[in-house]
This record gives structure tokens, C-alpha cells and sequence, in this order.
């Protein structure tokens, strides 16, 4: 019967391996060389040995996930191996970089906007148009204001004239009836 010891030792055991319980226990120390040995007999057949040499990565030290080999469309390819690769940050676009761009960019808008506004000079007459027709109106408006008031005072001063005329006239009429008593008594 195997002490627990022993028998995880030789579950556990991969050839080559030199653990502190193989130094301890000479029966486990046995069963590990008669191991090795016989793997080191067995010798693989050919066949066997070219198609695990033929595995991809299986050569090499450090195994990685290998590309498939399957044929793929090279832009897929490209693709593939652009994951691994470490991003570089790419340079900014020249219209962004050049203020030359910036100026063509607003001069094609502007040209778009006219052709899509009208013609800017066309435009800026229609506006000028509008200002001055607006200001003309708000002008002949304040004219007929002032001249209406205008009218309004002149009447008013004119009725007031023809009032004062009218009272002036009959204080004349009243001292002229007051003439006689006036006279007979400075004589
Ligand atoms: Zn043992």
C-alpha cells in the first residue's frame, strides 16, 4: 500500500522533475528513473514525430495561438496581424494640419452658401433696398406727424387769434357805448 505521499508524488510526476520526495523515498526514486527510462526507449515513429514537428508554434519554446494557415484574403490577413501590432497614433489629416485647407474649406461654403442664399453683393443691395425704403417710410411718417401737429397748432393758434379778435372787438363796441357818459362828465 502507497503512503498518500508517494502516490501524489507519482500522479504528479513528470519526467526530469527533481522533487524533495524522490531525494527522500527510494521506492518513488526507482519508480521515476524506470519511468524516464522507458520514455527515453520508446522512440516515436517517424511519421508521428514529422506530423507533431509539422503543428505550428509546436517548435517553438514560448507556444502562441498560431495564424491559421488556411489561404485568407490578404486585406484580412492584414488585418489579423494589425491587432497584435501595437497602435501607433496616427499623424493628423493635412487639412487640419495646414491653414491653407482651412481657408479653401470657408471658401468653398461661402461660394456654396451663395449658390444656395444667392449672390452675396445681390444680397447685401437687396438689404441695403429694405434699410433705406424702411427708413424713408419711418421719414415721410415722421413728416406727416410733424405736419399734422404742426396743422393742429397753427389752427388752434388762429382760433385762439379769431377769439381774442372777437372779445377784442366787442370791448371796443362796450367802450365806444361807454364814450358819451365819458364825455358828458369830463365836461
Ligand atoms: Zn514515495
Amino acid at each position: 500500500m502507497l503512503r498518500p505521499a508517494c502516490r501524489r508524488f507519482r500522479s504528479e510526476f513528470t519526467p526530469g522533475s527533481e522533487e524533495s520526495h524522490r531525494l527522500s523515498c527510494p521506492a518513488c526514486a526507482a519508480y521515476a528513473a524506470a519511468l524516464e527510462r522507458a520514455a527515453r526507449k520508446v522512440p516515436l515513429p517517424a511519421r508521428l514525430r514529422s506530423k507533431l514537428r509539422a503543428i505550428p508554434g509546436a517548435g517553438n519554446p514560448d507556444p502562441r495561438m498560431p495564424l491559421p494557415q488556411a489561404p485568407l484574403p490578404d486585406p484580412l490577413r492584414e488585418r489579423l496581424c494589425g491587432l497584435a501590432r501595437s497602435r501607433e497614433p496616427r499623424p493628423l489629416p493635412a487639412w487640419v494640419r495646414t491653414s491653407r485647407y482651412a481657408v479653401a474649406a470657408s471658401y468653398v461654403i461661402a461660394v456654396l452658401m451663395s449658390f444656395a442664399a444667392g449672390n452675396p453683393v445681390h444680397l447685401g443691395r437687396q438689404a441695403a433696398d429694405m434699410m433705406s425704403q424702411a427708413v424713408s417710410e419711418r421719414l415721410d411718417l415722421w413728416e406727416d406727424t410733424v405736419r399734422e401737429r404742426y396743422g393742429e397748432t397753427r389752427r388752434s393758434l388762429e382760433d385762439s387769434l379769431g377769439s381774442l379778435d372777437d372779445r377784442v372787438g366787442e370791448l371796443s363796441q362796450s367802450l365806444r357805448s361807454l364814450e358819451p357818459l365819458i364825455a358828458r362828465r369830463i365836461r
